[in-house]
């Protein structure tokens, strides 16, 4: 064999050597920079969607309240008593999505936000009818969470799997809510509005669902249905504000005098 083209076909070997070379170099770097691309599964999901990435068609698979923002609204004191799980008052099942907040009253003058919870619990042993609610708001103002947001409770009839209700106690025939009971209302129904992006013309009555005078007060006055929604809507702008002004902490805001 000729010395020259021995040498040829050698430089031909490793010409398609480093070829070959340079084709896996850069597989393994593509590979590698797809691999980022691909969101981890426990991974926060607020940060995946701060960040310009592609995700796909795909439709999401958890309801409504797990795509919650930050709330400018503060939390207010919750006491949570979470009812056991059972078919009469905590089926334990997920909502279809977070929709509508819908508002009652209780119907039954004097009786406290506790014992109504109890009621509400003991219905697993009396079986004898479905009801509950996810928020209790008491005659001081107190709020006792009984059904956890995102789930079924038994309230408000066919909204019951779009919604959260909120249940509340009153002194008298009347059903108008004490200062107190008004004030905690307004300020659990403008935290969960702002916390899952729910606007005015989707806080409800129970008279709106089905026709039922609940709350009976705020059907036979109108005009105080419309002045609580409003109170709502200014305290949700007021918390807007002030978490715009660098405030941090407790909000000195407080719900408009009921009228
Ligand atoms: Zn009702």
């Amino acid at each position: 064999m000729d010395g020259r083209q021995s040498e040829g076909k050698k430089r031909i070997r490793w010409g398609r050597i480093l070829l070959w070379i340079c084709v896996i170099a850069a597989t393994v770097a593509a590979v590698w920079f797809l691999l980022r691309l691909v969101p981890k599964e426990d991974e926060n999901v607020d940060v995946l969607l701060d960040t310009p990435v592609e995700l796909g068609t795909e439709p999401p698979t958890e309801v409504e309240t797990e795509t919650e923002t930050d709330c400018v609204v503060p939390e207010p004191e919750i006491d949570e008593q979470l009812l056991t799980i059972n078919d009469y008052s905590r089926p334990g099942e997920e909502i279809d999505a977070l929709e509508y907040i819908v508002i009652h009253y209780l119907g039954n003058p004097r009786t406290t936000a506790q014992q109504n919870h109890d009621y509400f619990e003991s219905l697993k042993d009396l079986q004898n009818t479905s009801m509950s609610a996810n928020f209790i708001v008491g005659i001081d103002g107190e709020i006792i969470e009984c059904v956890p947001v995102g789930e079924i409770a038994y309230a408000s009839n066919s909204m019951n799997h779009l919604s959260v209700s909120i249940e509340n106690c009153h002194l008298d025939e009347t059903g108008r809510f004490t200062q107190d009971t008004y004030n905690s209302c307004v300020r659990l129904t403008a935290y969960l509005a702002a916390k899952y992006g729910i606007d005015r013309d989707h806080i409800i009555r129970h008279y709106d669902v089905t026709g039922k005078e609940c709350p009976l007060y705020y059907v036979e006055h109108e005009d105080k249905w419309e002045e609580f929604k409003d109170d709502v809507m200014e305290y949700i702008e007021e918390c807007r504000e002030t978490a715009g002004q660098g405030y941090s902490g407790e909000t000195s805001v407080t719900p408009a005098e009921q009228g």
